[in-house]
């Protein structure tokens, strides 16, 4: 057997407590230690006499005493979706805001994008809205509006110039994604879509935690046709199995290019093994849709507009309102409900 680096540590644990904040110990724990982070840390009789007794004693124990706060911002929030991707590069966040702009088209729907990509946050640029500031008053941190039931919340509105590179550990992470969801106004919203980094990490894990009371209606996954992106999707879906995060469905994007000037059809990232439809099937979740490739959705996304608007009658739009109307069927919605009467 190879040998492996680290102990493994309990899924349960990791999942219910993703980022322990193990008190600073001045000497190693002593044999009979009840553990640092236990609630009798400190306290024990195990614990008289050691060098760590102090820190351990005031150390904070029990539940996140600001999971009921998250719980009461986000009170008017009728459904959260998570949108998540095994591997980068498949257009998770692009899908994510062509989400937010099939909801947002009809104008009974309010929407908001909450933007966990703290290293990398692209939202802000493909709504638009890349050089906005968020707005701070005594009720909180108001979210930037995108159009009138459109709004969005990421940490590209904090930096003060646009390429400056977020070099941040996980707890750092764990703590503006946790400001987010408990400082930001979020108000009335029909639909709060949280768009994740590529894998299953700190803030996936922050995200599941914080939103565990409050809950999360599901998980839409992302993926490319191609047997490495598929790969990197059945973990996706491993985790959200094990975290409890209902999959609401597996969509596949850029599953063919039709070439605007020949209409030949390519298949670019072809599906060795049968892509995200056949990955759904084996899986036993359901299969939202594809999405084919259109450069006018890059373009749109780099003008930072909607491409509902703008290409209404296009492939890929009406397959995404397949998408759309997918996701609304999961969440118990009628489509027309989601999207305006054609
Ligand atoms: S004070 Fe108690 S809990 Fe803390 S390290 Fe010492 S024995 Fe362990």
């Amino acid at each position: 057997m190879a040998p492996s680096l680290v102990e493994p540590e309990s899924v349960d644990d990791v999942l219910r407590n993703p980022l322990k904040q193990k008190p600073q110990l001045v000497a190693p724990e002593p044999e009979h230690c009840p553990g640092p982070e236990s609630q009798q840390a400190g306290k024990a009789d195990s614990c008289a006499g050691c060098p760590n007794q102090a820190i351990c004693a005031s150390a904070p124990k029990g539940p996140d005493p600001d999971i009921p706060l998250i719980s009461a911002r986000l009170e008017g929030v009728k459904h959260k979706i998570l949108v998540l991707s095994g591997k980068g590069g498949v257009g998770k966040s692009t899908f994510t805001s062509l989400l937010a702009h099939a909801f947002a088209t009809n104008p009974d729907n309010n929407v908001g994008i909450m933007d966990t990509d703290i290293c990398g946050p692209s939202i802000p640029k493909m709504m638009g809205v890349e050089s906005e500031t968020i707005h701070v008053s005594g009720s909180g941190w108001s979210p930037v509006w995108v159009m009138d039931n459109l709004g969005v919340m990421s940490i590209q509105f904090m930096l003060p110039n646009r390429d400056d590179a977020i070099i941040w550990r996980g707890p750092k992470k764990n703590g503006l994604i946790k400001q987010f969801l408990k400082d930001v106004e979020w108000g009335e919203l029909d639909f709060l879509l949280v768009d994740t980094p590529p894998g299953t990490s700190d803030e996936h894990l922050s995200v599941n935690s914080f939103l565990k009371e409050s809950g999360i209606d599901g998980a839409v996954v992302v993926t490319t046709p191609q047997e490495v992106a598929l790969l990197d999707v059945r973990k996706e879906i491993d985790f959200c199995n094990k975290a409890g995060i209902r999959v609401l469905g597996l969509a596949e994007n850029m599953s063919s290019f039709r070439c605007p000037k020949c209409t030949h059809q390519s298949t670019i990232f072809k599906p060795t093994t049968g892509g995200g439809k056949a990955l759904a099937e084996e899986m036993g979740i359901p299969f939202l849709g594809s999405v084919p490739l259109d450069p006018r959705i890059r373009m749109a996304c780099d003008y930072g507009e909607s491409f509902f608007d703008s290409f209404p009658d296009s492939p890929a739009c009406l397959a995404f309102k397949e998408v759309v109307k997918g996701v609304a069927n999961q969440l118990g919605l009628d489509a027309s409900s989601v999207l305006p009467q054609e």
